[in-house]
């Protein structure tokens, strides 16, 4: 537990989108702690030596980076403590150079202003943290040329510590913004890949013919159907159609007039179970199924029955049947309580004989059970 929140507290687990992000809250969260730990450091060695005024600075480094990891860990706004502290990092060297000047070379601990401003802030507002910080810098190291370092401090120092500065900068614009580019692509490559994932999933539930689900989504969804009709206590209706003489069919129209039919007869399911929690699926062959949820279980049943007559009503002439002169179905159907039912496969077993039975009985006729 406790591991846990120190881990939190150096890699605070914020759930931002994109990469960039990420690294901001990282590197803001490490630039707020460095700051916390050396201004300790410092307000204390200052203490002892007697330099008052560099301990006050390091008091009001230490209070800002407190301020600023509150924020930042505490109300997640990673806008304002990415702000703050940039901006009180560079009040913070104006102060250090102002009264240091470059004594024993401090200058040189200036180089982690441009690097903080980018890193935490992006290349625009790096940049924007970056001239605000060297035009002050610049101007106090050219008024004090002569002056600084007893004397010392000449052109030169001055010109090499303007160029370098400007490189840096330079360098870091560039570096960010090949990061923020790289960034962008990888946004847009998982875009894609997400799109890419969800057309695979949906083609691996579809079947081609008719566009109908596939028996492998009739196994994924079925929980799901169940839970919700035991959570709004419906009932479930489920029935299994088959088509009656199918092979004649085929053998008689041929098998694209075959696949004709088996659309126009997924279609007219389609259209009649089309509620949001219903479902139509094609198990293979010419075996369509679905499930249809109500809390009145005669409706339910009903509306599962009356598919047999939508059928026979789109009169797609079958020479060969025996039963019709049109083409025309077989439905087994299990009218149930969804709490009463063990598994999806006991479901199953009960419309599959009540499609048996319907067979049996002479075809193009609906045969039910109910479970209540
Ligand atoms: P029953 O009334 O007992 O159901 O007889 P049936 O002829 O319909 O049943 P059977 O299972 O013997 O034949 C099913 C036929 O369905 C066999 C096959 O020619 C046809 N079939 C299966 N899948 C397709 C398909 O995707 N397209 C076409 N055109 N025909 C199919
Ligand atoms: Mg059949
Ligand atoms: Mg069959």
């Amino acid at each position: 537990m406790l591991t846990k929140k120190i881990k939190q507290f150096f890699i605070p687990s914020v759930n931002y989108l994109d990469n960039r992000s990420f690294r901001r809250v990282l590197m803001t969260n490490f630039v707020l702690i460095a700051i916390l730990v050396s201004t300790t450091f410092f307000f204390f060695l200052n203490l002892h030596m007697d330099e008052y005024l560099t301990a006050a600075i390091d008091f009001f480094g230490f209070f800002i980076s407190i301020y600023g990891l509150y924020q930042l860990q505490v109300h997640h706004d990673l806008q304002r403590t990415s702000l703050i502290t940039t901006a009180s990092f560079i009040l913070f060297f104006l102060l250090f150079v102002y009264f240091k000047g470059n004594d024993h070379f401090g200058l040189i601990w200036s180089i982690f202003v441009p690097i903080i401003a980018f890193s935490i802030n992006g290349k625009q507002n790096g940049l924007y943290f970056s001239v605000v910080f060297y035009t002050l810098a610049f101007f106090m190291a050219y008024i004090n040329i002569g002056i600084w370092d007893n004397g010392a401090w000449g052109n030169h120092d001055f010109l090499r510590f303007f160029f370098a500065s400007n490189i840096l900068v330079y360098m870091l614009f560039m570096h960010e913004r090949a990061l923020e580019k790289s960034d962008f692509k990888l946004i847009e490559v998982r875009a894609k890949e997400k799109e890419y994932i969800e057309k695979l999933h949906q083609l691996s539930i579809t079947d081609p013919l008719t566009t109908l689900y596939n028996r492998r989504y009739f196994n994924e969804v079925m929980p799901k159907v169940i839970s919700i009709a035991k959570r709004n206590k419906l009932y479930l209706t489920f029935f299994i159609l088959d088509v009656d003489f199918f092979k004649h069919y085929n053998d008689y129209y041929g098998h694209i007039a075959g696949d004709k039919a088996l659309i126009a007869i997924s279609d007219a399911i389609k259209n009649h179970v089309q509620r949001h929690d219903d479902f139509v699926f094609r198990f293979g062959g010419e075996e369509f199924g679905g499930v249809i949820l109500s809390e009145d279980p005669d409706r339910s049943q009903r509306h599962a029955e009356s598919i047999l007559k939508l059928i026979e009503g789109l009169k797609i002439e079958h020479k060969r049947s025996t039963v019709s002169e049109v083409l025309t179905v077989s439905i087994g159907i299990a009218t149930v309580t969804p709490a009463k039912i063990d598994t999806i496969e006991a479901l199953y077993l009960l419309a599959d004989q009540e499609l048996y039975n319907a067979k049996e009985n002479g075809r193009n006729q609906c045969c039910t059970t109910r479970v209540l």
